[in-house]
């Protein structure tokens, strides 16, 4: 069979909303299937697009996908505002404001100072600046902060605005049901059942993006390994004081005492703090989290203590073994996008085409189709026997 016509997607986070659009601008017909869209962790997410601030060590198979998606994402915010009826991409909650990372002390500055290694070796712009040159860039910095990291193209975006404009834009393409299984006809996935329908939904093609939901779908290849992982965190979200919007002129990360933390102002007056991290599969918000959020952000930034808390959100990063999005065919008539982890808000714009490419059959760049390939973590399922699937289709 030659390229799908229509598309069942499942899972309406921001991957799964970015990859229906993306097809419907190469002629394909979707449905996305999802209880409650965009409430997953692309609700709690800080948004921030990171990547040089996120760039580590060990993950060579990560940095490129991040460094093209950030590349990317000025077009992929422009076709979603377009699309949605907004007349500009900061109505979707773009902001290409700059990021210092902020050093609490001492050792926090020696690590700050590894990182920039790193960071130069792989061409990043970034430059150290003392800690009366940071203060004189931003002057919210508090007394405590003791040198920090010039990024002028990490940059943010406000998740909820653009989930929220990608439904706009979808309309009535988005359905509110659960997918229980996949529907399966002479070896081939040819749509799904929902969630208390007997009968299936038929597609020619099926896309699972359901973050962390997908391994709970029934039908899947039983030699196909999908070990994605609830990673949970805490973020919550503030009000700016009336005449103090923004509530800085950066992006504010840091670390202190070891602990990442980090502060986003948006154009609006909400401020983000974020994010906590552990596997200990508590769904609520837990008070240490906040507790940790609030004295290692007013240590960065002070004013955060003036500003009205409006929200406390935990919610789980759908994480894989090795932090690498799993992208690409997986059986006739069936494609996964999922275990975006800790980069999926920037991830979104280059994980909507790869995604894309999976279903239409379009080849991935090889570098690219090996490192976000599916079946990495299956025993059965090495990279060599499913390129073929996955690039010649
Ligand atoms: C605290 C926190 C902070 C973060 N900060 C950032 C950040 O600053 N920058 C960044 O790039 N990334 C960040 N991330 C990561 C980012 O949020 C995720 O990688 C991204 O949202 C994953 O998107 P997704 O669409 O795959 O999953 P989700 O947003 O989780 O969406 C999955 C959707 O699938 C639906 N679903 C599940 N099961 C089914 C089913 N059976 N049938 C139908 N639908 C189903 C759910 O309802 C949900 O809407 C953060 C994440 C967290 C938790």
């Amino acid at each position: 069979m030659g390229q799908p016509e229509q598309v069942i997607i499942v899972g309406g986070g921001i991957i799964g909303l970015g990859t229906a659009l993306e097809l419907r601008r190469r002629g394909l017909r979707v449905r996305v299937y999802d209880p409650e869209p965009a409430s997953g962790a692309s609700r709690a997410a800080a948004g921030m697009l990171a990547p040089v601030a996120e760039v580590v060590w060990d993950q060579p198979g990560l940095y490129p996908l991040m460094v093209e998606s950030g590349r990317i994402y000025p077009e992929f915010v422009e076709a979603i505002a377009g699309e949605s009826g907004a007349t500009d991409p900061a109505e979707v909650g773009y902001l290409p404001m700059e990021t210092l990372v902020c050093a609490g002390d001492a050792a926090d500055r020696r690590t700050l100072a590894e990182l920039m290694e790193l960071q130069h070796e792989l061409d990043m712009e970034v430059s150290l600046l003392s800690a009366r040159e940071a203060r004189r860039r931003e002057p919210e910095l508090g007394p405590g902060v003791v040198g920090a990291v010039h990024i002028p193209g990490d940059h943010q975006v406000n998740p909820r605005r653009l989930t929220a404009a990608m439904l706009r834009a979808l309309g009535e393409d988005v359905h509110r049901a659960r997918v229980r299984g996949l529907h399966w006809e002479e070896g081939r996935v040819a749509g799904v059942f929902l969630k208390g329908e007997e009968a299936p939904v038929r597609a020619d093609h099926v896309l699972l993006a359901a973050g962390l939901g997908c391994a709970g779908i029934e039908g899947l290849p039983s030699e196909l390994s999908l070990p994605v992982r609830p990673v949970f965190g805490e973020v919550l979200r503030l009000r700016a004081p009336e005449g103090r919007v923004p509530l800085a002129r950066h992006v504010i990360r840091g670390i202190v005492r070891g602990r990442p933390v980090y502060v986003v102002p948006r154009s609006d007056e909400e401020v983000v703090l974020g994010a906590t991290t552990r596997e200990d599969e508590r769904e609520g918000v837990v008070v240490e989290g906040v507790y940790q959020l609030l004295r290692d952000a007013s240590r960065l930034v002070p004013a955060v203590l003036d500003c009205e808390l409006t929200e406390a959100i935990a919610r789980a990063r759908p994480g894989s073994p090795d932090d690498v999005p799993m992208i690409g065919r997986v059986a006739e008539g069936l494609s996964v996008s999922t275990g975006y982890f800790r980069h999926g808000i920037l991830l979104a714009a280059l994980g909507a085409r790869l995604g894309a490419n999976a279903v239409c059959g379009t080849p991935m760049p090889e570098n690219t189709a090996r490192a976000v390939d599916p079946w990495r973590f299956s025993e059965h399922g090495a990279y060599a026997d499913h390129t073929q699937q996955n690039t010649q289709l």
